[in-house]
């Protein structure tokens, strides 16, 4: 007998009958006699929809005031799904019951649609478990220390999950997602992307945070952090496929570096469409210039991306960085109203047409040339690289958006990436 966490997202729960399809799949698991939580996401479209209904009312809610109540209204979502779901599993004959963030409880900081989870309370459910009942708990939401229901950021139903896990250590956390697993690089743009059955954390922790939405980053993060086995595979295989099949079907994400060590250099293609290029002109080059741009951005809460600074002329240089693209506008602004005549740099130039390639892999530490693969496969596509950033298992460019296709593409052909190539 395991301790299993199952997490189910949007598409996997979006209508009655697809919730009645993962009440059957569960209930397989658990008359296979395993113990499992089950932690689902709200029904897919929902979460937009509800943060749509309180745009109408507030179009920018900021305040902390504001976010609390954003929450207030996003945590509904969830909660709708977990006493579906509870009621599924009831009508397949098992015992079921649902936890609202708050009822675990799974406690968090007070950063509002952003917060972190600091605590969770696993008494409660393992009562559960040990009466032989199956126990649903609702993704993406918690409780601060005041007593506020908070979320976790989009996409944070994954992290409660994981997070879940962690904290009961259980065996294994399956994310079922629409997907059958981690891919090379997003099959939408390239056919012949090819699933992973493995992948480091580092990796995962890597493509994440570049721009694959498979996981998010805060779950791949705890992953890590507490050697959670997490493994991302479909929810959409029939329900009654044998359950030593589906155990084994999706991406592993592994902690073992030699597990690795036969497999390619470079593990897959990340890309990003959701940052903009600032670029600030003729500062003069003294110390604390970075701090003086940069200080009032972070204090504004708008994080910075890739930051390259080029060689000074003349005392002066230039300073680009990116960001994302909703903070774009406010960045510009910041800019162009206070910190450009404070440092008495000559201009502000924007450009929100741009994309973030990345290629990683851990293989990339031993290779060398791996980089130099990558800038000559772009020179050859006529594709010009804007910036330059690398890390020991990843090297990021930034792009004009038009090629962004093309640059995926011939990158993922360029390392072998495709079916069946042995890299
Ligand atoms: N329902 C939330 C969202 O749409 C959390 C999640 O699905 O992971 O972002
Ligand atoms: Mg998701």
């Amino acid at each position: 007998m395991a301790l299993i966490v199952h997490k189910y997202g949007g598409t996997s729960m979006g209508s009655t009958e697809r919730i009645r399809s993962v009440a059957q799949r569960v209930a397989k698991w658990v008359r296979a006699g395993h113990q499992i939580v089950v932690v689902p996401s709200a029904m897919s479209g929902e979460t937009n929809r509800l943060l749509g209904l309180a745009k109408e009312l507030m179009p920018n809610a900021s305040t902390p005031e504001a976010m609390r109540e954003l929450d207030a209204v996003a945590a509904t979502g969830e909660q709708v799904s977990v006493g579906l779901l509870a009621l599924a599993l009831q009508a397949q004959g098992l015992q079921a019951v649902s936890y609202g963030g708050w009822q675990v409880p799974i406690k968090t900081d007070s950063a509002f649609t952003k917060a972190r989870i600091t605590h969770i309370d696993d008494t409660r459910v393992r009562a559960d478990l040990a009466a032989g009942r199956v126990v649903v708990i609702t993704g993406f939401q918690g409780i601060d220390e005041q007593g506020n229901v908070t979320t976790l950021g989009r996409g944070g139903s994954d992290t409660s999950a994981v997070a879940v896990a962690a904290a009961m250590k259980a065996d294994e956390c399956l994310i079922y997602t629409d997907v059958d697993g981690v891919y090379t690089t997003d099959p939408r743009i390239v056919p012949e992307a090819r699933r992973l059955s493995t992948i480091s954390f580092e990796e995962m922790l890597e493509l994440a945070s570049q721009g694959s939405k498979v996981l998010q980053i805060r779950s791949v993060e705890f992953a890590g952090k507490y050697r959670v086995p997490t493994r991302v595979l479909s929810s959409f295989t029939p329900w009654d496929i044998p359950l030593e099949e589906e155990a084994a079907s999706g991406t592993l994400i592994t902690f073992e570096e030699d597990e690795k060590m036969e497999q390619a250099v470079v593990a897959g293609i990340a890309f990003n469409r959701d940052e903009a290029k600032i670029s600030i002109i003729g500062v003069p080059d003294k110390p604390g210039i970075a701090f003086q741009l940069l200080g009032p951005v972070a204090e504004a809460n708008i994080d910075v991306d890739v930051i390259i600074q080029n060689v000074s002329h003349d005392g002066r240089t230039d300073f680009s960085f990116t960001v994302h693209r909703n903070d774009y506008a406010r960045a510009m602004d910041l800019l162009q109203s206070r910190v450009l005549p404070a440092v008495g740099a000559a201009k502000v130039l924007g450009d929100a047409k741009i994309c973030k390639v990345s290629i990683v892999g851990i293989g990339m530490k031993s290779h060398v040339g791996v980089a130099a693969t990558m800038f000559r496969t772009l020179s050859e596509e006529g594709i010009n690289i804007q910036m330059i950033t690398t890390s020991e298992i990843k090297t990021s460019v930034v792009i004009d958006e038009k090629y962004m296709e093309l640059a995926v593409r011939a990158l993922h052909k360029a390392f072998g990436l495709e079916q069946g190539a042995t890299a």
